[in-house]
Protein backbone atom coordinates (compact mmCIF):
# COMPACT_ATOMS: atom_id res chain seq x y z
CA UNK A 1 0.00 0.00 0.00
CA UNK A 2 1.35 3.24 -1.36
CA UNK A 3 -0.37 5.45 0.88
CA UNK A 4 -3.57 6.31 2.31
CA UNK A 5 -5.09 9.99 2.78
CA UNK A 6 -8.35 11.61 3.61
CA UNK A 7 -10.97 13.32 1.34
CA UNK A 8 -13.88 15.37 3.07
CA UNK A 9 -14.10 12.84 6.22
CA UNK A 10 -13.45 9.91 4.11
CA UNK A 11 -10.30 7.98 3.62
CA UNK A 12 -8.85 7.44 0.32
CA UNK A 13 -6.60 4.26 0.14
CA UNK A 14 -4.54 4.00 -2.46
CA UNK A 15 -2.11 0.78 -3.34
CA UNK A 16 0.36 0.22 -6.19
CA UNK A 17 1.44 -3.01 -7.37
CA UNK A 18 3.21 -4.63 -9.76
CA UNK A 19 2.01 -7.99 -9.61
CA UNK A 20 -2.45 -7.33 -9.84
CA UNK A 21 -2.95 -11.34 -10.89
CA UNK A 22 -1.63 -12.04 -7.50
CA UNK A 23 -4.81 -10.16 -6.13
CA UNK A 24 -7.58 -12.52 -4.97
CA UNK A 25 -11.19 -11.38 -5.94
CA UNK A 26 -12.23 -9.84 -2.51
CA UNK A 27 -9.19 -7.61 -2.74
CA UNK A 28 -9.77 -6.41 -6.15
CA UNK A 29 -13.35 -5.92 -5.42
CA UNK A 30 -12.53 -3.40 -2.57
CA UNK A 31 -10.69 -1.40 -5.03
CA UNK A 32 -13.01 0.24 -7.11
CA UNK A 33 -10.47 1.75 -9.53
CA UNK A 34 -7.79 -0.24 -10.98
CA UNK A 35 -5.84 2.12 -12.91
CA UNK A 36 -3.00 0.80 -15.29
CA UNK A 37 0.01 3.43 -15.68
CA UNK A 38 2.18 2.14 -18.11
CA UNK A 39 5.81 2.77 -19.07
CA UNK A 40 6.39 6.38 -19.72
CA UNK A 41 6.04 7.89 -23.34
CA UNK A 42 9.46 9.28 -25.59
CA UNK A 43 8.29 12.59 -24.61
CA UNK A 44 8.31 11.96 -20.75
CA UNK A 45 11.53 9.67 -21.15
CA UNK A 46 12.87 12.71 -22.50
CA UNK A 47 11.87 15.29 -19.61
CA UNK A 48 13.09 12.21 -17.14
CA UNK A 49 16.36 12.72 -18.57
CA UNK A 50 16.78 15.77 -18.82
CA UNK A 51 15.48 16.12 -15.10
CA UNK A 52 18.36 13.68 -14.10
CA UNK A 53 20.74 15.49 -15.31
CA UNK A 54 20.26 18.48 -13.58
CA UNK A 55 22.75 20.97 -14.02
CA UNK A 56 25.47 18.59 -15.22
CA UNK A 57 27.86 20.40 -17.61
CA UNK A 58 26.22 19.09 -20.75
CA UNK A 59 26.19 20.27 -24.74
CA UNK A 60 22.84 18.28 -25.53
CA UNK A 61 20.52 20.20 -27.56
CA UNK A 62 16.45 19.84 -27.45
CA UNK A 63 17.19 17.44 -30.45
CA UNK A 64 19.40 15.14 -29.04
CA UNK A 65 17.07 15.08 -25.95
CA UNK A 66 13.96 14.16 -28.34
CA UNK A 67 16.23 11.37 -29.59
CA UNK A 68 17.15 10.29 -26.37
CA UNK A 69 13.91 9.99 -26.12
CA UNK A 70 12.95 7.77 -29.13
CA UNK A 71 15.97 6.00 -28.01
CA UNK A 72 14.67 4.95 -24.84
CA UNK A 73 11.86 2.53 -25.97
CA UNK A 74 10.70 0.58 -23.35
CA UNK A 75 12.19 2.04 -20.19
CA UNK A 76 10.78 2.63 -17.22
CA UNK A 77 11.54 6.13 -14.65
CA UNK A 78 14.10 4.03 -13.03
CA UNK A 79 16.00 2.81 -16.14
CA UNK A 80 16.63 6.38 -17.16
CA UNK A 81 17.72 7.32 -13.75
CA UNK A 82 20.48 4.37 -14.36
CA UNK A 83 20.83 5.51 -18.23
CA UNK A 84 22.42 8.86 -16.69
CA UNK A 85 24.20 7.86 -14.17
CA UNK A 86 26.09 5.55 -16.43
CA UNK A 87 26.29 8.63 -18.93
CA UNK A 88 28.08 10.77 -16.27
CA UNK A 89 30.37 8.25 -15.71
CA UNK A 90 31.62 8.19 -19.60
CA UNK A 91 33.12 11.80 -19.17
CA UNK A 92 35.84 10.21 -16.17
CA UNK A 93 36.22 6.96 -18.66
CA UNK A 94 37.49 9.39 -20.96
CA UNK A 95 40.09 11.25 -18.77
CA UNK A 96 40.92 7.57 -17.41
CA UNK A 97 41.65 6.08 -20.55
CA UNK A 98 43.25 8.52 -22.67
CA UNK A 99 47.04 8.82 -23.65
CA UNK A 100 46.94 12.26 -24.75
CA UNK A 101 45.89 15.58 -23.57
CA UNK A 102 45.17 18.83 -25.47
CA UNK A 103 45.87 22.22 -23.38
CA UNK A 104 42.92 24.27 -23.58
CA UNK A 105 43.70 27.38 -21.99
CA UNK A 106 44.85 26.94 -18.37
CA UNK A 107 43.17 23.30 -18.81
CA UNK A 108 44.21 19.76 -20.11
CA UNK A 109 41.05 17.78 -22.01
CA UNK A 110 41.51 14.77 -22.59
CA UNK A 111 42.13 13.55 -26.44
CA UNK A 112 38.86 11.40 -27.92
CA UNK A 113 41.27 8.99 -29.95
CA UNK A 114 44.80 7.48 -30.16
CA UNK A 115 46.79 9.34 -31.25
CA UNK A 116 44.65 12.45 -31.83
CA UNK A 117 46.78 13.08 -35.35
CA UNK A 118 48.44 11.91 -38.07
CA UNK A 119 51.76 13.56 -37.11
CA UNK A 120 51.39 13.07 -33.24
CA UNK A 121 54.85 10.89 -32.22
CA UNK A 122 55.06 7.07 -31.67
CA UNK A 123 55.90 5.95 -28.63
CA UNK A 124 58.40 3.28 -29.61
CA UNK A 125 60.26 0.89 -27.30
CA UNK A 126 64.22 2.13 -28.26
CA UNK A 127 63.04 5.43 -27.54
CA UNK A 128 65.19 7.30 -24.68
CA UNK A 129 62.83 7.37 -21.54
CA UNK A 130 62.79 11.39 -20.94
CA UNK A 131 61.66 12.24 -24.81
CA UNK A 132 59.12 14.67 -25.67
CA UNK A 133 56.69 12.86 -27.00
CA UNK A 134 54.15 15.81 -27.66
CA UNK A 135 52.91 16.48 -30.89
CA UNK A 136 54.20 19.57 -32.63
CA UNK A 137 51.17 19.90 -34.80
CA UNK A 138 47.97 19.53 -32.63
CA UNK A 139 49.55 19.94 -29.49
CA UNK A 140 48.50 17.34 -27.70
CA UNK A 141 50.52 16.84 -25.02
CA UNK A 142 51.69 12.72 -24.21
CA UNK A 143 50.26 12.06 -21.02
CA UNK A 144 48.06 9.98 -18.50
CA UNK A 145 45.42 11.12 -16.22
CA UNK A 146 47.64 10.75 -13.11
CA UNK A 147 50.19 12.91 -14.78
CA UNK A 148 47.68 15.72 -15.07
CA UNK A 149 47.86 18.20 -11.98
CA UNK A 150 43.98 17.78 -10.80
CA UNK A 151 43.43 21.43 -10.98
CA UNK A 152 44.09 21.47 -14.60
CA UNK A 153 41.92 18.26 -15.76
CA UNK A 154 39.13 19.90 -17.71
CA UNK A 155 36.69 16.67 -18.29
CA UNK A 156 34.20 16.74 -21.19
CA UNK A 157 31.11 17.94 -21.15
CA UNK A 158 28.61 14.84 -21.00
CA UNK A 159 27.50 14.53 -24.87
CA UNK A 160 24.98 13.12 -26.10
CA UNK A 161 27.45 10.11 -27.41
CA UNK A 162 27.94 9.67 -24.05
CA UNK A 163 23.99 7.92 -23.98
CA UNK A 164 24.18 6.09 -26.88
CA UNK A 165 27.79 4.28 -26.04
CA UNK A 166 25.53 3.35 -22.53
CA UNK A 167 22.74 2.69 -24.42
CA UNK A 168 24.51 0.04 -26.38
CA UNK A 169 24.73 -2.45 -23.65
CA UNK A 170 22.04 -1.58 -22.03
CA UNK A 171 18.38 -3.58 -21.78
CA UNK A 172 15.19 -1.96 -20.16
CA UNK A 173 14.15 -3.65 -16.99
CA UNK A 174 10.31 -4.67 -18.44
CA UNK A 175 9.99 -7.69 -20.89
CA UNK A 176 7.98 -7.18 -23.64
CA UNK A 177 5.90 -10.28 -21.96
CA UNK A 178 5.25 -8.43 -18.76
CA UNK A 179 3.63 -5.56 -20.55
CA UNK A 180 1.48 -7.77 -22.37
CA UNK A 181 0.47 -9.36 -18.85
CA UNK A 182 -0.16 -6.07 -17.63
CA UNK A 183 -2.21 -5.29 -20.50
CA UNK A 184 -4.59 -8.01 -20.53
CA UNK A 185 -5.27 -7.80 -16.89
CA UNK A 186 -6.29 -3.85 -16.97
CA UNK A 187 -8.64 -5.52 -20.57
CA UNK A 188 -9.75 -7.83 -17.81
CA UNK A 189 -10.18 -5.89 -14.59
CA UNK A 190 -8.74 -2.59 -14.77
CA UNK A 191 -8.28 1.04 -17.05
CA UNK A 192 -6.01 2.72 -18.83
CA UNK A 193 -4.60 5.33 -17.08
CA UNK A 194 -2.07 7.64 -18.66
ZN1 LIG B 1 49.21 15.47 -33.16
Amino acid sequence: MDGVGKQEGDVLVLGATNVPWELDAAIRRRFEKRVYIPLPEPEARSVMVKIHLGDTPNNLTESDFDKLGQMTEGASGSDIGVLVKEALMEPLRKCQQAQQFLPIGNYLVPCKQYPNCAYCPPKLSTDPPNKNYDCSRCGAKRMQLWDVPSEKLKAPDVCVEDFQSVLRHSHSTVSKEELEEYENWTRQFGQEGA
